[in-house]
């Protein structure tokens, strides 16, 4: 609780990015409000047969039909039980593929679940390698040491540039632009129904690049920009956490990250530390919209820096 405390105190005096005080998931769940006794599973239905569903971690998608379940990542162990029967009430039986966007615990952490059940995991070749070892997110103000997954959680297909699932009637394209929020992102295209998961490449609010294990701010750029290049306005796009949104919400975004990352450059240029940067406030007429942007700014510069 000491550490905790700690963290929290830490987060509202602002960057600590210094701190080697690991949290365990159970403080970085209560820093988060993470609730897994109570947290129930909604779904939202996108296109016919294909679902997102809210619980407490990174969103799921599953598309359901008569192939069988294809998931997008699995948020965390406690949530799995949650999540099979919410398949089950939406006309699902087994999970037979998962994909995971990337390697992060709150995406990933069902896997082991999964595995066990006979559900076979896909991911980009970057993010198996990092899931087959222990890692430290700094996620700023508190840091997280995700241990390495057991073999039963780990991708048994992965791919490097792109890869195709033709599945339930659906074209489904995995596709990775280099490194972004981490360095193996996909993003999956349901490409009949129109509708992509971004992943943690886009988010609702301010993104956390993971800059400290080779995330990169213009690398997130170009990113959004390659996969808005294969949609249309009429896209839904999916981000990693928080409510659907579409093709001009991820365009706004972009505009957005591009501005931030252009003042921040210009800082840098002129030799700014990172706190002279914060100090100057380079996201604050998006700050309403996007929320604290501490995360952000500090990754944002660390990337940029390099
Ligand atoms: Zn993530």
């Amino acid at each position: 609780m000491k550490r905790l405390l700690a963290a929290i105190g830490l987060l509202s005096t602002g960057f600590s990015a210094q701190s080697h005080e690991y949290l365990s998931l159970d403080e970085l769940g209560s820093a988060f409000g993470w609730d897994f006794e109570n947290a129930e599973i909604k779904s939202q239905a996108v296109a016919p047969g294909l679902y997102v569903l809210f619980g407490v971690g990174g969103n799921v998608m599953a598309s359901i039909g008569d192939q069988g379940v294809l998931m997008v990542d699995s948020q965390f162990p406690e949530m799995i039980p949650r999540i099979s029967r919410k398949i089950n009430e939406l006309g699902g039986d087994k999970i037979d593929f998962t994909i995971n966007t990337h390697w992060h615990f709150d995406h990933a952490n069902g896997n082991p679940l999964l595995g066990r059940e006979g559900t076979w995991m896909v991911s980009h070749i970057k993010s198996r390698r990092m899931m087959a070892g222990a890692h430290e997110v700094n996620l700023v103000g508190m840091v997280y040491e995700q241990p390495p997954l057991p073999i039963e959680a780990m991708p048994v297909i992965t791919y490097t540039d792109d890869m195709q699932f033709h599945f339930n009637g659906e074209l489904v394209e995995l596709l990775h632009f280099g490194p972004a929020h981490t360095t193996g992102d996909t993003a999956v295209i349901f490409r009949n129904s129109n509708v992509v998961h971004m992943g943690d490449v886009f988010n609702a609010s301010y993104p956390f690049i993971d800059a400290g294990n080779g995330g990169d701010l213009n690398g997130m750029i170009r990113f959004c920009r390659e996969v808005l290049a294969r949609l249309d306005e009429d896209s839904v796009v999916v981000p990693g956490h928080g409510p659907v949104l579409g093709y001009s919400d991820m365009e706004q975004y972009v505009l957005m990250l591009e501005t931030v990352r252009n003042r921040i450059n210009t800082m840098i240029g002129r030799g700014m530390s990172l706190e002279d940067v914060i100090a100057a406030k380079p996201t604050a007429e998006f700050d309403e919209k996007y929320g604290n942007p501490a995360r952000l700014i500090d990754r944002g510069y660390m990337s940029l820096s390099r």
